[in-house]
């Protein structure tokens, strides 16, 4: 079951905290995977340890998001090196936090050329070769803010709950192609942002988590790995929300 043998998958921000996890459990399942983001040597270092510890023969893509010709070579540098795409998963991002009265225009700006845009260009780009395959996945990662707001994060949160409504209508789009679209909305993860705090404020936090902890990478790539997979069909336009019970959306 959930098995992702033959199929060929895109992670953004593969070298980060999250986009690890899901390149690792995407991989683990048997799909090969391009790992893109826009430090080619953590790329590279991430691509040898995924190989040493779980085989596979995976490639890295360098391509900066906030530059919207690299955006648009993406999805046909990953048909040339993977020879197709059958999973997008849109999980790079950026947070510029700022009050909304001292919000500047660039930190607007940069959070949603690399949140949302970025994540529309690469949708629309991997539609055709998707609907050509009559099978495709896209799994873009929000989070729980997207539905919650959060003071100091406007453009973040704006940048989310677009993307959730983006991921609906395309969902509505290629559904009869059997193409799915959904997101996943984490809530606090443990990743090397989140382990910067220092213990009173990791307390204050887990306090608000009815598990008592923050999520771990794995548990956002166990949620993916589920959507990506056959078995996860015919559950399209919805979103996955793992945050331990902080928010229980429905
Ligand atoms: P992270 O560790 O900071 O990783 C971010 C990734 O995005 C990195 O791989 C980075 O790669 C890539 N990235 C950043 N700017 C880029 C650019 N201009 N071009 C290409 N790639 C770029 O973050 P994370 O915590 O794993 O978060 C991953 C996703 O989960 C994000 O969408 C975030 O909003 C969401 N999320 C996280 C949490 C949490 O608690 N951690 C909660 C809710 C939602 P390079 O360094 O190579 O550029």
């Amino acid at each position: 079951m959930f098995s992702l043998e033959g199929m060929n998958a895109l992670v953004t921000g593969a070298s980060g905290g999250i986009g690890s996890a899901i390149a690792i459990a995407l991989a683990k399942q048997g799909a090969r995977v391009a790992l893109s983001g826009s430090n080619g040597q953590k790329l590279r270092a991430f691509r040898e340890q995924l190989h040493q510890e779980h085989g596979g023969e995976h490639v890295e893509i360098t391509c900066d998001l906030s530059n919207t010709e690299q955006v648009e070579e993406l999805i046909p540098a990953t048909l040339d090196t993977l020879g197709g795409i059958d999973i997008l998963v849109n999980n790079a991002g950026i947070t510029r936090d700022n009050l909304a009265m001292r919000m500047k225009d660039d930190e607007w700006s940069d959070v949603i050329t690399i949140n949302l845009e970025a994540a529309f260009r690469l949708m629309r780009a991997s539609a055709r070769p998707m609907m050509k395959k009559r099978f495709g996945r896209i799994i873009n990662i929000t989070s729980v803010v997207g539905a919650t707001g959060n003071p100091g994060q406007m453009n973040y949160a704006a940048a989310k709950a677009g993307l959730t409504g983006m991921t609906k209508s395309f969902a509505q789009e290629v559904a009869s192609r059997s193409i799915t679209a959904n997101c996943i909305a984490p809530g606090f993860i443990r990743t090397a942002m989140t382990s910067a705090l220092d213990e009173k404020q990791q307390d204050a936090i887990n306090g608000r988590i009815p598990m008592g902890k923050m999520g771990e990478g794995g548990d956002i790539g166990a949620a993916a790995a589920f959507l990506a997979s056959r078995e996860a069909g015919y559950i399209t336009g919805e979103t996955l929300h793992v945050n331990g019970g902080m928010a229980m959306l429905g």
